[in-house]
């Protein structure tokens, strides 16, 4: 970590990791295709938040997995219904069809999510892992292993009580360095990650790291990881590469809740769905 470099990010920056301007004779397909899977019976917005995320950011297609049972999850999105809803094993089968695959918002613990976890982390997708699906990674060390060795892209999005299961130290560990913090995560799996919270940190495994400067309080509630997971997926199924995607979808996500801000006059009730349309107008 002595020799690592660290860079407050900026809009300079930024502007290099834009996705390239759609072309007149573009179709769904240019954009690709993203599958989010988690969204257990109680915890089905998450999934939800995520793929309205996924798709307002560009996404060509967006196929939900939700695990919730079929009494407690409706067949469409009607606030979103270009949103494909399926089980999670109906994603799974159709693995060559998408680009990109989101897993963990609101996954659950039950056995089902750890073994489509495990399907998930055997496939050679790029993934974003978020959410249960890093608590069952840091629970489970089958699990730990099969993210250890893969080979295909892949990025994590800890919260600090995520990356403080991930690395068995307390939460209070992880705040008090928190550069650090993302670097030992980084290097430990291999893979490119946020450590979210005020101050976001991207970091990857050989210990270069970027501080994020936008974001604000207004996005401590209930559903903003969700959709900051979403913005990453659509950006990786659009073929940015995992670096820039990760810049991007981070310094964007805090933007469009500092724009936000602007407009409430301040951040109290601000909410996880309001994120989505102002970072789509920033992005446009
Ligand atoms: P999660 O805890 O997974 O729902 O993610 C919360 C999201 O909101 C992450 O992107 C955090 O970085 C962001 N966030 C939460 N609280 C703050 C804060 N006080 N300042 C800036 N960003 C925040
Ligand atoms: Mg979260």
């Amino acid at each position: 970590l002595i020799t690592a470099q660290s860079w407050l990010l900026d809009h300079q920056h930024i502007k290099t990791c834009l996705p390239t301007p759609r072309l007149a004779n573009s179709h769904k397909g240019t954009f690709g295709s993203i599958g989010i899977l988690g969204g257990a019976t109680g915890i089905v917005g998450a999934a939800v938040l995520a793929g309205r995320a996924a798709l307002n950011l560009g996404a060509g297609r967006v196929y939900l997995g939700l695990l919730a049972d079929a009494d407690h999850v409706p067949v469409i999105d009607y606030g979103q219904p270009e949103l494909m809803l399926r089980s999670p094993r109906e994603l799974l089968r159709q693995v060559e069809l998408l680009d990109c695959l989101v897993i963990g918002p609101g996954l659950g613990n039950e056995i089902a999510a750890c073994d489509f976890l495990q399907q998930a982390l055997h496939s050679d997708l790029p993934l974003v892992l978020d959410a249960d699906a890093l608590n069952l990674i840091a629970r489970h060390e089958e699990l730990n292993k099969a993210l250890k060795r893969r080979q295909a892209p892949g990025v994590l999005t800890p919260h600090p009580a995520e990356a403080a299961r991930l690395l068995h130290v307390t939460k209070d560990d992880i705040q008090q360095n928190r550069p650090r913090a993302a670097c030992e995560l980084a290097k430990k799996f291999n893979c490119p990650l946020v450590l979210k919270g005020a101050g976001s940190i991207c970091a990857y495994p050989d210990g270069s790291h970027y501080f994020s400067p936008t974001g604000n309080p207004g996005l401590s509630t209930a559903g903003t990881g969700d959709v900051l997971s979403g913005f990453l997926g659509a950006l990786l199924a659009q073929k940015l590469t995992v670096e820039k995607a990760l810049l991007l979808s981070v310094y964007l996500h805090g933007a469009a809740a500092d724009r936000l801000l602007d407009q409430m006059g301040g951040p109290l009730g601000m909410t996880a769905s309001e994120i989505i349309p102002s970072a789509r107008s920033l992005l446009n």
